[in-house]
């Protein structure tokens, strides 16, 4: 029988580099040909040959509901038969803001953009605006889309000044990029001290999903809010995969729990508010957005900024997530697979743990939690592309990478976890 993915494979790298629109897709890290998805509900897709998936990467985290949720469908059918862009502003933009700030209160005013990779670059341009500094701190292992200041993980312990992580960068564009070890107290003491009155912002996932699953500790994230409110500089969140996805009022209201008063002055967000579409957003307080074009000198722009598509996909997907209980039944459902998984590993004797909140996970072969990319990097990348394909023959769909979170969603039911445990039992043995 023909494999269809491969024959779309072959045709695809003909066309487009790697065959592929976004790297990771392309198996490169764990070997094999990628699946060619052709349909997918809830919390299912089917790939060229029709073979089905348990799907646990939701598109990288925007699918918080699982596919094709009815009433996102139905949101997203009736707004395309009014149209699909005017360029100029809807009702619609401005309920999704109210309801976005209703979630986030940190979040005085919100604008509106297509991807994550241009909130957050747009988030760096407002800080240093708004500031009128030109440097900025981000943390190794840290992502926060492809624009060129931010393309920069090297250095680690001591603060180093960032060599570009991709070609293409001018060495002069990344100068100003101050690049930390995550979690690491004294890196930031240090940086502080070093080039406080230059430093316009902090950016940090607040729970790191780009190497993996990292929490910042809450000793960390105390320290990150004093410094920058000292030096006045803005501590900017990158809620882009947490929000709405660790919790219904993200990441930052984990930390509020625990830090009373605490918030940061900016937050990114993308992924999950947009459930699906192209659409992303970053906010903060008034005087700060308020720099922005056409208020402020700060200048942002975009032509499908807002789309009213869009709005609607994440406005019916928001409006989905906050039903009671839809968190506390994802936390249970994410909380049974992590424990599930690891109770198989400890029973095949594998070295083996993992963390998981809301409805994000990540798991590491290795025997405790890492708290930076340094010990994120530890983990047995030969054992994890074996558990990669073992559990994708068996219809499991995690990430194709080490260094990638997982999601579940609202649609993954106890069945899915049973099933997945099942596979998992199998591989996991001839992994010891
Ligand atoms: C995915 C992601 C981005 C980039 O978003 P895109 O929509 O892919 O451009 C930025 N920051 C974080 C934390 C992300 O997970």
């Amino acid at each position: 029988m023909s494999d269809n993915n491969q024959t779309l494979f072959d045709r695809a790298r003909q066309v487009i580099p790697g065959g592929v629109n976004s790297p990771v897709r392309a198996f490169k890290a764990v070997g094999g040909t990628p699946k060619f998805i052709t349909r997918a509900s809830g919390s299912h897709f089917w790939d060229a040959n029709g073979v089905r998936f348990i799907d646990y990467i939701g598109s990288w985290g925007p699918m918080i509901l699982g596919h094709s949720h009815p009433d996102v469908l139905k949101a997203v059918q009736d707004a395309s038969l009014q149209g699909f862009s005017f360029g100029a502003p809807t009702q619609r933009e401005v309920e999704l803001v109210e309801f976005l700030i209703h979630l986030t209160p940190s979040m005085e005013m919100v604008r509106l953009v297509s991807s994550g990779t241009e909130a957050a670059m747009s988030a760096i341009r407002l800080a240093r605006g708004a500031t009128g500094r030109n440097k900025f701190i981000k943390f190794e292992g840290c992502y926060h889309g492809h624009a060129d200041a931010l393309l920069v993980k090297a250095g680690s312990g001591l603060a180093t000044f960032g060599n570009p992580t991709s070609a293409g960068v001018p060495p002069e564009v990344v100068k100003d990029t101050l690049v930390l070890e995550y979690n690491s107290v004294d890196a930031l003491e240090k940086a502080f001290e070093d080039h406080g009155p230059e430093i316009a912002c902090v950016m940090i996932e607040p729970i790191a999903g780009n190497m993996n699953f990292v929490r910042a500790s809450l000793e960390f994230m105390k320290r990150c809010r004093e410094l920058c409110t000292h030096h006045g500089a803005l501590l900017v969140f990158d809620e882009v995969m947490s929000g709405c996805r660790v919790a219904l009022g993200s990441a930052q209201s984990l930390y509020q729990a625990a830090l009373p008063g605490f918030e940061p002055d900016i937050t990114v967000m993308g992924k999950v508010i947009g459930g699906g579409m192209p659409l992303a957003a970053f906010g903060g307080k008034r005087a700060v957005m308020e720099q922005l074009a056409p208020v402020g000198p700060v200048y942002q722009a975009g032509t499908l900024s807002g789309n009213p598509v869009a709005t609607a996909c994440g406005l019916a997907t928001l409006k989905a997530i906050s039903k009671p209980g839809f968190f506390t039944s994802l936390t249970q459902t994410t909380e049974s697979l992590v424990k599930g998984l690891s109770d198989v590993a400890a029973q095949a004797g594998v070295p083996f743990c993992a963390d998981s909140e809301g409805g994000m996970f990540g798991f590491f072969l290795l025997p405790e939690l890492p708290t930076n990319y340094t010990e994120v990097m530890k983990s047995d990348s030969q054992r994890f592309n074996r558990l990669f394909h073992g559990m994708l023959d068996q219809g499991i769909y995690f990430a194709p990478a080490l260094y990638e979170a997982g999601f579940v969603s609202g649609a993954h039911s106890m069945s899915d976890i049973d099933a997945t445990l099942e596979a998992a039992k199998k591989v996991f043995k001839t992994l010891a």
